[in-house]
C-alpha cells in the first residue's frame, strides 16, 4: 500500500489512544453496555424511550433534537420536549386506528419532522416501523408493502397520488393512509395526519416492551439481487448507543448530520435512532445533494460529526477535486467539523486522503451491514486511519476471516479453530452472533436466513483480508470477486487505482469471461467534468492502472460510461454492469437509481 497511515492528532474531543481502545476492547460487554441506557420503568426496552423521553426525563426538553433545513434553507427547530409530545400524540393516533403491537406502519417520506415522530410514534406504541426510500417507483413501493405486511402508510398527497394509490386494491391489510400536509381531503381512502395529530393526546404510556420485540423492518439494498426484509428488535437500541459512541465519537454537545435517507438502515439507525439516543443535535437536511448546499449546511449549521457515504464523497471530490482551488469549501466556516465517517461501500484511499487536505479532516471509514444492524468494523476515533481499510472490529465485536471450503460453503479453517490470530489472511468476513442489534430474521425466508449461518458464524458475503495488526480490508463482495488466471481479484482494489488518476471520477469493475484466463477484467469508467472519453485516454488508464496494479490484476478493457448503474443508496451495480455486458437478464432493478 502506497498511502501512508494517518495518525490521530489530539483534537479535543477525540476519545483514548488505541491502548486505551484495547483496554476497553477487553473489558467491554454489551450487558454493560445496556446498563448505559435507561429501560422502561417497569423493566423491558423501548428505543422511543432511550431516544427522547429519557432525555425530557432528566431535564433537556428544551434542548434541540432537530434543526430541520428546507430546500430553500429556511431552518426550523424542534426540542426534545416537542418531540416527545409529538411522538406520544403520533403513538395515540395508532392506538385509536387500532394499529397496536407488532403491527407495521410503513412511512414513504422525505427527510421532514413528520417523518421523526412517525418512526419514534409508531416504536413507542410498540408498533413495527418499516421505512420506504421516497423516491422508489410504484412497484418497488407495492411490493415491499405487500412483503412487510404494511397495515398503516404515511406519506404525502404526492407521493401517494404517483405510487399508491392505483395499487390499493392488491393491498387489502394496507387499512390505514396517512397523509402529512395537505390533500388527504381529495383522496378517498385516506386520513390526514395533521388532523389525527392535533386532535390526539399528547400523553401516552409505552406498553410493556420486550427487548427482543420486533421494532424496525429494513430492506437490504438490492445491490446482490432481491432485496431482504432484515427484521430488527428494540435491543438493537444498546448496539446503536455503544457504536455510536466509538466510531462516530458522539458526545452529547455535537450538532451531528447523517446524509444518509431514511429509507436505509444508515439514515435509520445512525439518521434517527443513535443520535437522538446520545442527546445530540441531528441536522435534517430536506434538499437533494449540492457540492454548494453541503458545504453550506456543514458551515452554517455548524456540524461537528459527519456522517456520509462513498458516492456522496466522490461527488463532492468531483466538484472541489484535491489539486485545488478550495474556492467551495473555504467560502463556508467549516470550523466546528471534527469528525467524518463513510458508509455504503469501500472507501477509495483517495477519498480519505482529499477529505485531509480540502476539508482539513481524514475521513473514517466503516463498514456493517442491514443485517448487522449496526457498525461492526471501523477506523473508529481511537484509532490510526488505514486509507482504503474498513479499520478494525469495534468493542463487542468478533470478527473472523473464513476461507471457502470445497462444496463453496465457508468453513473454518484449522479444524474449527478461527484465523482470528493469524496475521493477512483473506477470505470471508464471518461475524459471531450475540450483538443486539444482528437481524432476527428475514420476513418470510427462513431458508435464506438459515444460510446465512454456518458452525456458530454470520456468514457476511463479503471478502476481506486482515492484515497483521488486524486491520480489515474489503476485497468485494462474494458475488463481485474476479477469477483470473489463478488470481482472485477485488474489484474494489481496480477502482480504487484508477480513481487516483486524475481523469477518473468513478469506476466500476467487472470480471469478462475469456477462453484463455478464465476472466479478464474490464472496467467501466465515468470521468471528471471538463474531461473527454478518448481511445489515448483509455490507453493512458490501461498504461496507469497496470503500473499501479501489475498485469495480472490490471484491467484489459476500459469503456467509458458517465452514468455508472448505481443503487439508491449510492453503490455501483455491478451485477447489472455485467449482466448488460454478457447479454443475461437484469434481475430485481427495483432498487436501481433513476428506474420509476
Ligand atoms: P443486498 O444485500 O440486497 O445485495 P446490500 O448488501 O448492498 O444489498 P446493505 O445492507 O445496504 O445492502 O449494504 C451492506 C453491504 O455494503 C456490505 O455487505 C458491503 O458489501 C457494503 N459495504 C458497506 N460498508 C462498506 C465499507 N465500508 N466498505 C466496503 N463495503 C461496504
Ligand atoms: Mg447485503
Amino acid at each position: 500500500m502506497h498511502w501512508e497511515t494517518i495518525s490521530k492528532d489530539t483534537a479535543p474531543g477525540v476519545p483514548p489512544n488505541l491502548a486505551d481502545y484495547e483496554r476497553a476492547r477487553s473489558v467491554f460487554t454489551w450487558s454493560q453496555a445496556r446498563t448505559e441506557l435507561a429501560g422502561l420503568p417497569g423493566g423491558g426496552l423501548n428505543i422511543a424511550h432511550e431516544a427522547v423521553d429519557r432525555h425530557t426525563a432528566a431535564g433537556l426538553g428544551d434542548k434541540v433534537a432537530l434543526r430541520c433545513v428546507t430546500r430553500d434553507n429556511a431552518v426550523s427547530t424542534v426540542t426534545y420536549g416537542e418531540l416527545a409530545h409529538r411522538m406520544a400524540r403520533f403513538a395515540n393516533v395508532l392506538r385509536s386506528l387500532g394499529v397496536g403491537h407488532g403491527d407495521r406502519v410503513f412511512t414513504l417520506l422525505g427527510r421532514c419532522p413528520e417523518l421523526y415522530t412517525a418512526v419514534l410514534g409508531t416504536l413507542k406504541n410498540t408498533s413495527v416501523l418499516c421505512p420506504l426510500f421516497s423516491a422508489f417507483g410504484p412497484d418497488p413501493v407495492e411490493q415491499r408493502l405487500r412483503l412487510g405486511d404494511a397495515r398503516a402508510l404515511v406519506t404525502t398527497a404526492a407521493l401517494y397520488r404517483r405510487k399508491v394509490a392505483d395499487r390499493r386494491t392488491s393491498l387489502p391489510l394496507l387499512e390505514h393512509v396517512l397523509i402529512v400536509g395537505p390533500g388527504a381531503e381529495e383522496l378517498p381512502g385516506t386520513l390526514s395526519f395533521d388532523e389525527l395529530m392535533s386532535a390526539a393526546s399528547d400523553s401516552f404510556t409505552i406498553p410493556p416492551t420486550s427487548p427482543e420485540d420486533m421494532a424496525l423492518l429494513h430492506f437490504t439494498s438490492g445491490t446482490t439481487g432481491t432485496p431482504k426484509g432484515a427484521i430488527h428488535v428494540h435491543e438493537a437500541v444498546v448496539a446503536h448507543h455503544a457504536t455510536a459512541a466509538y466510531a462516530l465519537d458522539l458526545h452529547p454537545q455535537d450538532v451531528y448530520w447523517c446524509t444518509a435517507d431514511p429509507g436505509w438502515v444508515t439514515g435509520m439507525s445512525y439518521g434517527i435512532v443513535a443520535p437522538l439516543v446520545h442527546g445530540v443535535t441531528v441536522v435534517v437536511d430536506e434538499g437533494d445533494y449540492d457540492a454548494r448546499r453541503w458545504y453550506r449546511i456543514l458551515g452554517e449549521q455548524r456540524v461537528s460529526v459527519w456522517y456520509t457515504a462513498p458516492t456522496a464523497l466522490r461527488m463532492l471530490m468531483r466538484a472541489t477535486p484535491r489539486e485545488g482551488p478550495y474556492d467551495l469549501p473555504r467560502a463556508y466556516d467549516l470550523s466546528a467539523l471534527r469528525f467524518i465517517a463513510s458508509v455504503g461501500e469501500p472507501l477509495n484511499p483517495e477519498a480519505v486522503v482529499w477529505g485531509q487536505d480540502v476539508l482539513g479532516l481524514p475521513v473514517h471509514d466503516n463498514w456493517w451491514q442491514t443485517e448487522t444492524g449496526c457498525i461492526m468494523i471501523a477506523n473508529f476515533a481511537a484509532c490510526d486511519i488505514r486509507p482504503g481499510s474498513m479499520g478494525r472490529p469495534l468493542p463487542g465485536v468478533e470478527a473472523a476471516v473464513l476461507k471457502q471450503g470445497e462444496d463453496g460453503r465457508a468453513l473454518i479453517t484449522d479444524g474449527g479453530v478461527t484465523e482470528v490470530d493469524r496475521p493477512d489472511v483473506e477470505g470471508e468476513l464471518a461475524l459471531r452472533p450475540g450483538w443486539p442489534s444482528m437481524f432476527r430474521g428475514y420476513l418470510h425466508d427462513k431458508e435464506r436466513y438459515d444460510a446465512s449461518f454456518a458452525d456458530g458464524w454470520y456468514l457476511t458475503g463479503d471478502l476481506v483480508r486482515r492484515d497483521a495488526d488486524g486491520w480489515y480490508w474489503f476485497v468485494g463482495r462474494a458475488d463481485d470477486v474476479i477469477k483470473s488466471a489463478g488470481h482472485l481479484i477485488g474489484p474494489f482494489e481496480v477502482e480504487s487505482a484508477l480513481m487516483e488518476h486524475p481523469a477518473v471520477a468513478e469506476a466500476g469493475v467487472i470480471g469478462r469471461p475469456d477462453p484463455v484466463a478464465g476472466n479478464v477484467v474490464k472496467a467501466f469508467v465515468s470521468l471528471r467534468p471538463g474531461i473527454g472519453a478518448s481511445p489515448d485516454l483509455e490507453r493512458e488508464l490501461l498504461a496507469f492502472a497496470r503500473r499501479r496494479l501489475g498485469p495480472a490484476v490490471a484491467p484489459r478493457e476500459i469503456a467509458f460510461d458517465q452514468n455508472l448503474p448505481k443503487t439508491r443508496s449510492g453503490k455501483v451495480m455491478r451485477r447489472l454492469l455485467r449482466a448488460r455486458e454478457l447479454g443475461l437478464p437484469t434481475g430485481d432493478l427495483s432498487t436501481l437509481e433513476g428506474s420509476a
